[in-house]
């Protein structure tokens, strides 16, 4: 039996993935390594959404490779978007892998480190199981469950951006049965988890596959002004009625967020939810990509600015103090200074609380290939860096707002200074001194201060106990560059 470590590149769906390896690897028999020092298995679960995050695979390789000389008895598996995208080309480059596994494979995982260790070469699997998908649920475990969990609901992608390779690595879309998906909120909170982030790449184009869903309120409604095209009048429900269907039947879920939606599928239904379940926070990541209608079509996004806006106003109608966060492309071929600039004018119009900034990287594969990467790189930067200020200049205004209110927050566990870390509904990180008992629990907060990403809380009636916050720095002159941006 081998110990084994996971190293995670990539989003919230590949971390979720490194946790569904480990409990499969524990499953089989095998154990948690202290670090790389001690492992005799490294997994290197992959991203190849932009390609920075290969070059950091590859010399990621290069490492683990120089101890595979030193220890030759050491495995490396390579799993996730690259495995599948590269398939037995990345052998070429890397000999030193010894198993490549796809997103679909992890299942298989304890089988194929059985044929690895016998075979003369690496052995590769990266099939989609496109006849009988299949969806891990995530051991419930009292002291190993998170407050904040995630569980997945479909898997692929049925759209064609054309600048994005996910389609690809992750193939079509596969739905998983609702009453799977209840099961699993159910157990999870049942084990301790307060909170649950569904996860999917178009998480709210949910089709409930044995059509055991009817439509949810709202459903057949579509008022918008703006959209084209029948696929797109259509008002599915069907992911509404998926939240319908765990709030009612998992009461002990104190919150429900969901991750990422797209925007052309923020219907009526899925609005009408929001206004009339609790339990769903109000936080939306509503990713926009680009502000200019011109680049939105040969982004194939299949919505207009105007649409996006018209679909988030009828949001923010339904339920006030709704906050968005988006992620953005800056750089796509043919963008001009005033594609961009109508980029930042819709940032101005809608207002986020955060935005993911993205420098444009061509992806084989993928239709803008065709297109030409021809914005320069030094341009690219320039541009990130003015959304960056902008956005910044937003998400600090939004923050200092805080202060002086009360904020409903989820205490999640503790932060690096010791002191109590938790979210408001709305997403905004809170840290308050504070007894470890309310780890999991809903607490009345007043916000006392505000950080460049975070909040300072205090808890009315509560003794401060342990450790507590740091005090917010004052604020350094010049433009700041607070802006959080996904490493890719
Ligand atoms: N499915 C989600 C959606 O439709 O918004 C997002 C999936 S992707 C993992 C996360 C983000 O990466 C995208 O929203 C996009 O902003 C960015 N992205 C995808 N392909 C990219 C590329 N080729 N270059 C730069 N950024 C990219
Ligand atoms: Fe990629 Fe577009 Fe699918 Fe999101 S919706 S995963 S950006 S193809």
């Amino acid at each position: 039996m081998a110990r084994f470590t996971v190293i995670t590149f990539g989003c919230q769906m590949n971390s979720h993935d490194s946790e569904r390896i480990g409990e499969v690897l524990r499953g089989a028999g095998h154990s948690e390594a202290a670090g790389l020092a001690d492992a005799d298995l490294v997994l290197l679960n992959t991203c190849s959404i932009r390609e920075k995050a290969e070059q950091k695979l590859r010399s990621e390789v290069g490492r683990i490779a120089q101890l595979k000389r030193e220890r030759p008895g050491l495995t490396i598996a390579v799993a996730g978007c690259v495995a599948q995208q590269e398939g037995e080309s990345l052998l070429k480059r890397m000999p030193e892998v010894d198993l490549l596994l796809g997103p679909d494979n992890i299942p298989e995982l304890p089988r194929l480190l059985l044929e690895a260790e016998g075979a003369a070469a690496p052995v590769v699997r990266t099939a989609f199981d496109l006849e009988a998908p299949h969806f891990l649920a995530a051991a419930a475990e009292p002291g190993r469950t998170p407050v904040s969990a995630f569980v997945t609901v479909m898997k692929g992608c049925n759209e064609r951006c054309t600048y994005c390779i996910v389609p690809h690595t992750r193939g079509p879309e596969r739905y998983r049965p609702s009453r799977e998906i209840v099961d699993e909120v159910a157990r999870l909170v049942a084990a301790g988890a307060r909170e649950v982030t569904l996860l999917g790449q178009t998480v709210n184009s949910y089709q409930a596959p044995l059509k055991e869903l009817g439509p949810a309120p709202g459903a057949g409604e579509a008022p918008w002004q703006h959209t084209r095209g029948l696929r797109a009048r259509e008002d599915e429900s069907e992911f509404a009625a998926l939240l319908r269907a765990i709030a009612a039947a998992v009461p002990g879920l104190l919150r429900l967020r969901y991750t990422s939606p797209h925007p052309r599928h923020l219907t009526v239904s899925l609005i009408r939810a929001h206004q009339e379940l609790q339990v769903l926070a109000r936080h939306v990541h509503l990713p926009v990509q680009a502000g200019s209608d011109r680049v939105l079509r040969r982004m194939l996004r299949r919505y207009s600015a105007a649409e996006y806006e018209e679909r988030v106003a009828a949001l923010r109608a339904a339920v006030p103090g709704v906050t968005l966060a988006t992620d953005m492309i800056v750089g796509f071929p043919g963008e001009t200074r005033d594609d961009f600039a109508e980029t930042l004018e819709l940032v101005r119009r809608v207002g986020f609380s955060l935005i993911y900034g993205f420098k444009y990287s061509e992806r084989p594969y993928t239709a803008a290939v065709n297109l030409g990467d021809d914005v320069p790189e030094a341009e690219k930067a320039a541009r990130l860096a003015e959304l960056i200020e902008l956005g910044d200049g937003m998400r600090r205004q939004l923050m200092s707002e805080q202060v002086g209110t009360r904020q409903q927050v989820l205490f999640e566990g503790r932060g690096k200074t010791g002191a109590l870390r938790g979210r408001t509904e709305r997403s905004e990180i809170v840290h308050a001194a504070g007894p470890e008992s309310l780890i999991g629990s809903l607490c009345q907060v007043v916000i006392s201060g505000s950080y460049k990403n975070s909040l300072l809380g205090e808890i009315p009636g509560v003794v401060a106990e342990g450790p507590a916050p740091r005090a917010p720095l004052p604020r350094a002159a010049g433009p700041a560059r607070s802006l959080p941006v996904v490493p890719s």
